[in-house]
């Protein structure tokens, strides 16, 4: 048996958006999982101790929004390894929203449900730098029948990526398609907002009433956002989760977050990159939309943090997402950076800054220690063993 000990932590970020703080100073890893969550811990002999020196500690962010290939390569950016420059900005999960930049993705019935059986296979056995990825985003093609959803769920593959992605847009044909898919389980995600790329449609709230996804995916565009009236029917007249990116409209966030409260909606939000995209590869990208839904949209630092971790996980069904026993022990520990005008993690994106990380650790194994990415930590993590 493994133990790991995080003793002298500052604050413990739960990930849970209703009750987003623990009470706490220390956290007991065993085998992986977080087991315990105290004031004032004891080491067993054996365990590997780290002091977080007064930093804050949050759940490993999870990305709801990614658009890989198969493997840790980017053929839409040329750039490759970003998969795992994204653990170093305290991403610990990726979920695809459609491998739509395979070189030569196959297309029709038969290739998009091969490339979603080898994205979900593939990503289910391979991980950069500890990165967790869930593959096999599904993109709708015509001749798709309810025989080959439940052949696909039964290979692995558990979401659609993007509904709107890749050239198909029979609606009523699709809408029927993500019945089929909702009954084998799959996540449904939906792309919203302008066109993305040559090819792939304007789509508003007429198209996500009628499709009814469990995620309206990037409603401050990817890259081009809805009109806000759109986005009031989408929150209003859908029960989707509502997803605000880093590769959108940074100006038009302040207004979704108003809307979601008009419409007792916050709990719903969650946050992802959507990258790579012609926007480019930001593996900061997390902690940046954090930053600016806390900063510019009057969102508490810790339920900004929830929208990236817990409720993401709640609507993928993750053993993940919170700092909660029995739960995969994915944490990152952060502080305010060296100069900020921020005392500690939260303020910091409170104020609109990047916090710095210290430390990344996946499954209970201590990945990243002072991230290459982030600007440098004011406290940062001291080792013993
Ligand atoms: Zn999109």
């Amino acid at each position: 048996m493994s133990e790991m000990l995080i003793h002298n932590i500052g604050r413990i970020v739960s990930g849970d958006f209703h009750s987003p703080v623990l009470e706490g100073d220390s956290i007991r890893i065993r085998d992986g999982l977080i087991a315990e969550i105290s004031y004032g811990l004891a080491a067993d002999a054996d365990a590997s101790v780290i002091d977080a020196n007064g930093a804050t500690v949050i759940p490993g962010l999870i990305d709801s929004h990614v658009h890989p290939v198969i493997g840790d390569f980017s053929p839409r950016q040329k750039i490759v390894d970003f998969i795992a420059s994204c653990v170093h900005g305290g991403v610990t999960r990726m979920i695809s929203a459609g491998e739509v930049h395979m070189p030569g993705r196959p297309t029709g019935a038969i290739g998009t449900k091969s490339m979603a059986i080898v994205g979900a296979k593939a990503w289910s056995s391979y991980r950069p730098d500890g990165m967790k990825v869930q593959g096999g985003g599904l993109l709708l093609q015509e001749g798709l029948t309810e025989a080959d959803f439940e052949e696909m769920a039964t290979a692995g593959v558990k979401h659609l990526g993007e509904v709107g992605l890749g050239g198909y847009h029979d609606w009523d044909r699709i809408a029927e398609m993500v019945g089929w898919a909702k009954r084998c389980g799959m996540t449904v995600m939906m792309h919203i907002g302008g066109a993305s790329i040559p090819g792939s449609d304007a789509i508003g709230a007429e198209h996500a009433i009628k499709v009814q996804p469990h995620i309206a995916s990037h409603l401050n565009g990817g890259p081009t956002a809805p009109t806000l009236a759109d986005i009031e029917r989408i929150i209003s007249e859908t029960d989707a989760t509502l997803e605000i990116i880093q590769c959108g409209n940074a100006v038009i966030i302040p207004r979704i977050l108003d809307l979601a409260r008009k419409h007792d909606a916050v709990d719903r939000v969650i946050i992802g990159s959507d990258m790579p995209s012609g926007t480019g590869v930001i593996p900061l990208g997390m902690l940046r939309t954090i930053s600016w839904v806390s900063a510019l949209g009057d969102v508490p630092p810790e339920q900004a943090i929830a929208m990236a971790t817990g409720t993401t996980a709640q609507i993928y069904n993750l053993p993940a997402g919170r700092i909660a026993p029995g739960l995969e022990a994915d944490l990152v520990i952060m502080d305010a950076p060296i100069g900020s005008a921020a005392d500690d993690a939260l303020e910091t994106l409170q104020i609109g800054d990047t916090p710095g990380i210290s430390g990344v650790i996946i499954d209970g194994e201590l990945r990243v220690r002072a991230s290459v990415n982030t600007p440098p930590a004011r406290r940062q993590l001291e080792l013993s063993s």
